[in-house]
């Protein structure tokens, strides 16, 4: 008997919604399975999200069932769904994000196998007579039953037996192909190395986290160098002791070899990584892995919130404030609010762990709804270094470095230390300009400077990618006086070495380009010898210098001074963050050069006192209306001119939403061109979340309805960071 059902799909294409499709059988695929289906002249794998059974006659059909089975549980199904309705993005695009790319592809949801060779039961019975005639297959059944478990291809080519033989005794059903999970077995003492002595603190904090029952977040908040990862590992040794899994999400540039060397180290359990750097099938086998539960350990960037669990038990964000925990295009979401979601529907505990939480964040604990875990000292014999500021208009011209830092970095390296330049820009100069007319190079397709590449003789743009050679003379005038203003990371490698007598290091991205530079680099900084290092955010995170004696900070007044309302906050984070490498095993400095040395907010943040800083800036949001003391979302578009973007985003503005809603532009973005187009923004902002949300409905509605916005590529970002 054949029956007829209508299954809604789930596809990744960039319309709200699921999709119908006629399923011809009986066997109705579950909910998170794989089906391929026709759309438009293209064929495209979607995911099930539910069936009805129907006559409607017009359906296309389902082409193929891939799975049987869901390939995403249902919980991390549902995380996905209530992911959909909060960022306002289509459902279909963010269970395609879940999923490793070969399965998005269609490819097999099982982890690679070792392939081997195994004698089989008849061939087991076989005598020596029966195969006189064939001496290559009598000695490879020989072979094969001395190893009963089966040997790899590999293994038998070692042992001289041939392909051929092999097949012969296949095709006589003498011998079969196996895969065999070859993945060690979990010991039963998980523990690897013996924990070091909590301190009172992060006993308490240990404590606290396993006395923790169904859902439970925290914060723990713990200076840098306070032993918040001692308490990870403690607070998880029981969890992973009874066969539970635990995640980990660190930032991007956090996924240093050394941060999961701590984890590998401390326990004898599987760890896996998911993050950019593995390729397809790495990044399939890891995810299965977790998914089967054989992973005890999954450490990885923000996409790892998406990883299936067999067991789960604890989520660990670690440096829940930082900013690349937001994904800033496509599906928009923020993995720390991912985390607590989960955490809460998993009914496990949830762990925020940073020296300078999010306002957000901590504005939640403050009432109460994180509960507080406090580390207020450094874990080691060392105390914090207090931050210098010093006066950075007293520079000589052309050199960035104030007479004091590099007189500081020359007792450092002589005293057998090792010192840190911080500088969050890259290249040679951020800009060259012309001595006689004052002719400036721009980016052509962006409102920006070029910067000066040296080393690589060009001139870039660092927003959308161009490049250029540099011109020898001015396009403008002709006259040949051209020179740079500024410098960034390549010009200040060049003057310490002129300057010191000791290697140089550059870390950036440009010096880290190729694959394994940066571990080279540091384990050069590693092995203790005098140095300097001059480096760029990444420096900032996740490393653990410990003949690091001396910062000095350049430049950090642009986020102090910034429009944007969270400016502030991140330069505190990037400052503390920064200053906290120095010292952690000996006596630190650091030295903050200035231009704007009596700005008040920099001050709090030098002065180390973070939540009074974040007081004060607390104070100032609510007294504005904006997070955590209202709600933002931003409407984000772009065109070939700015009165096409204008007018979209302004024809839209008319439109009626709750009375509680502010909108508020349209205005240019921040950045009005960038990559040939020219961008606005639209901004709603309420003091709830519920009319935001009903608002948002409304606009999306209607903005797809607009004649105007197909000239447009516009988004919806909720909860914008960058604004
Ligand atoms: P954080 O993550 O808070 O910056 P870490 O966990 O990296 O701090 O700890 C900083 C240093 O202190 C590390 O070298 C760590 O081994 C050490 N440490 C942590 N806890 C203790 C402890 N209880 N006793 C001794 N050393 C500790
Ligand atoms: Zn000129
Ligand atoms: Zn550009």
């Amino acid at each position: 008997m054949s029956s007829k059902n209508t299954l809604q799909i789930a596809l990744p294409v960039p319309l709200p919604g699921c999709f119908d499709y006629a399923l011809h059988g009986t066997v109705i695929p579950p909910r998170g399975s794989r089906v391929k289906v026709p759309f438009g002249r293209r064929t495209l794998i979607g995911l099930v999200h539910g069936h009805a059974p129907s006559d409607y006659p017009k359906l296309k059909a389902v082409e193929a069932v891939i799975d049987e089975e869901p390939v995403l549980p249902d919980e991390l199904y549902q995380l996905c769904e209530r992911a959909a309705r909060y960022y306002h993005h289509p459902l279909g695009e963010v269970l395609n994000y879940a999923l490793p790319t070969l399965l998005r592809q269609g490819g097999d949801a099982q982890a690679s196998l070792e392939k081997r060779w195994q004698i089989s039961e008849r061939g087991q019975h076989v005598s020596d007579d029966q195969v006189s005639r064939a001496p290559r297959q009598r000695d490879a059944l020989r072979i094969l039953r001395e190893h009963p478990q089966g040997l790899s291809s590999a293994m038998l080519a070692a042992l001289d037996v041939s392909a051929s033989a092999l097949n012969s005794l296949r095709e006589k059903s003498w011998a079969n192909q196996i895969h065999v999970d070859t993945r060690p077995e979990v010991p039963r003492e998980t523990l690897a190395q013996a924990p070091l002595a909590a301190n009172a603190e992060q006993r308490g904090a240990i404590q606290a986290i396993q006395k923790a029952k169904g859902f439970a977040p925290f914060l723990l908040d713990g200076i840098t160098g306070s032993g918040k990862t001692e308490v990870y590992l403690q607070a998880m040794a029981p969890l992973l002791a009874a066969g539970k899994q635990v995640m980990v999400l660190v930032p991007e540039i956090g996924l240093t070899p050394q941060t999961v060397q701590r984890f590998k180290q401390r326990f004898a359990v599987p760890v896996v990584t998911l993050h950019s750097g593995l390729s397809d099938r790495e990044r399939l086998d890891n995810w299965l892995a977790a998914r089967e539960g054989h992973a005890r350990i999954i450490i990885g960037t923000r996409s790892a919130i998406f990883t299936p669990m067999l067991n789960p038990a604890l989520i660990i964000v670690d440096e829940a404030h930082d900013s690349s925990l937001k994904q800033q295009d496509g599906f928009r979401y923020h993995a720390r609010d991912l985390a607590t979601w989960r955490a809460q529907q998993l009914e496990i505990p949830v762990i925020l762990g940073s020296a300078t939480p999010a306002l957000e964040t901590l504005h939640l604990t403050r009432q109460g709804r994180f509960q507080w875990l406090k580390l207020s000292q450094r874990a080691t014999a060392q105390s914090r270094p207090p931050i210098e500021i010093v006066d950075a208009r007293l520079a000589p011209p052309g050199n960035p470095l104030l007479p004091l830092s590099l007189q500081a970095l020359k007792q450092c390296v002589e005293a057998g230390n090792q010192g840190l330049v911080f500088i969050n820009r890259r290249g040679y100069a951020p800009m060259i300009l012309c001595h006689d007319c004052g002719w400036q190079a721009e980016c052509k397709r962006c409102d920006s400077f070029l910067t000066w590449h040296r080393n690589d003789q060009a001139l870039r743009c660092h927003h959308c990618g161009y490049q250029q050679p540099v011109p020898s003379r001015c396009p403008d005038c002709g006259s040949s006086a051209i020179q740079e203003a500024g410098s960034g990371t390549e010009k200040l490698t060049e003057l310490l070495e002129q300057s010191l007598p000791v290697p140089v290091i550059r870390i950036d991205r440009d010096a880290t380009r190729r694959k394994g530079a940066l571990d080279a680099h540091l384990a050069q900084i590693q092995k203790g010898e005098p140095a300097v290092m001059v480096g760029t955010q990444m420096l900032a995170k996740g490393h653990h210098f410990p003949k690091l004696t001396l910062v000095v900070i350049l430049d950090m007044d642009s986020g102090f001074l910034s429009a944007d309302f969270r400016g502030p906050e991140q330069a505190a984070q990037l400052l503390l963050q920064v200053a906290g490498r120095s010292g952690r095993e000996g006596k630190g400095r650091v030295i903050l050069q200035s231009r704007h040395p009596d700005h008040h907010l920099l001050q709090l943040a030098a002065s180390g006192d973070y939540p009074q800083l974040a007081t004060t800036l607390l104070e100032e949001r609510q007294m504005a209306g904006l997070p955590p003391h209202g709600h933002l979302a931003l409407f984000r578009c772009e065109a070939m001119t700015m009165g096409t973007a204008m007018n979209f985003l302004q024809q839209l503005s008319t439109t009626a939403v709750p009375q509680d809603v502010h909108v508020l532009g349209p205005i240019p973005a921040p950045m009005e061109k960038r990559a040939g187009r020219f961008r606005t923004q639209l901004l709603l902002q309420c003091s709830q979340r519920a009319p935001l949300h009903q608002a948002l409905n409304v606009l999306l509605e209607q903005a797809r309805k607009l004649p105007e916005g197909r000239q447009c590529r516009w988004h919806v970002d909720v909860d914008p960071i960058d604004m």
